[in-house]
């Protein structure tokens, strides 16, 4: 077994859309990045590689390669998965926090865990999300951006 971390933060930008573990969120901003910027899925995307010791998500779909503009990250970690499953097929779990202020989670958790357990051929009571605010301290608190905080644990 393999235990992996993942964290990743990205700033809100008024023009895009909000994207967070696949799921389309409504809400006022969205996340800036080259790809549609959704943070937790970057942070598991990270902590599954960290696991596999396949380095980062970074190596694997750099943020200067145009094939990854606008990409949806559900599909990158579509893709990562494919590449850790054949030297560690199985995911025991997956705990994730998410650092927002705003919007409010709740009602998306289920559609979340839905999207990220196709992506990862996993049953969903694999994956655990959980939504924190910053009680208004900081980059979180003061609504600049989210971040994103993971660890998996792989056989
Ligand atoms: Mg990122």
């Amino acid at each position: 077994m393999k235990i992996g971390l993942g964290y990743d933060v990205h700033p809100f930008t008024a023009d895009r859309p909000l994207f967070l573990g696949g799921v389309r969120i409504p809400y006022e901003k969205g996340l800036a990045g080259h790809s549609d910027a959704d943070v937790l899925v970057h942070a598991i995307c990270d902590a599954l590689l960290g696991a596999a010791g396949m380095g980062d998500i970074g190596e694997h779909f750099p943020d200067d390669d145009p094939r990854y503009k606008d990409a949806f990250s559900i599909d990158l970690l579509r893709e990562a998965w494919r590449r850790i499953r054949r030297y560690h097929p199985t995911v025991i779990n997956i705990d994730a926090t998410v650092f927002a202020e705003a919007p409010k989670l709740g009602p998306y958790k289920q559609a979340m865990l839905n999207s990220l357990a196709e992506a990862l051929t996993v049953s969903t009571d694999r994956i655990n999300i959980k939504a924190t605010t910053s009680e208004g301290l900081g980059f979180i608190g003061e609504g600049l951006g989210i971040a994103a905080m993971c660890v998996v644990l792989i056989d």
